[in-house]
């Protein structure tokens, strides 16, 4: 979608720091890390969020989870992690490309604010 970043870095014409990468989606570092690793899957397609999703998008949604693990085991997050993805305003989502947080390297806090 123009305009949008995560559309930019997925088709390689924005910067980011790529840590791995699939057919249907992007993993790279978040610029403003609240981890020692922090990285965000986003789709190579527009999606706007989790509530963007629909039936047609089942495969891509799984590939998603299982790009979660592979960051992981490539952050060598062997502790556990957090995967996790805001939704709309109260859910406190500033960029609208879905993207789902990989968090580790430190223990997390639980409930988060
Ligand atoms: P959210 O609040 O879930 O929408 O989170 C958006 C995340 O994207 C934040 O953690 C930002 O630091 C991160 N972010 C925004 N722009 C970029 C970018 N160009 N490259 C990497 N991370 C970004
Ligand atoms: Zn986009």
């Amino acid at each position: 979608m123009s305009g949008c970043i995560f559309c930019a870095i997925a088709a390689g014409e924005a910067d980011a720091d790529v840590v791995a990468e699939g057919d249907s989606w992007v993993a790279f570092r978040d610029l403003d890390p609240a981890a020692p690793s922090h990285v965000l899957i986003v789709p190579r397609r527009h999606v706007t969020s989790v509530d963007d999703l629909g039936v047609d998008d089942v495969g891509m949604a799984g590939e998603l989870m299982l790009a979660c693990r592979e960051v992981a085991t490539r952050e060598r997050l062997k502790d556990g992690y957090r995967v996790l993805t805001n939704v709309g305003s109260d859910g406190g989502q500033a960029v609208h490309h879905l993207h789902i947080h990989v968090l580790g390297g430190r223990p997390m806090e639980w409930p988060p604010g």
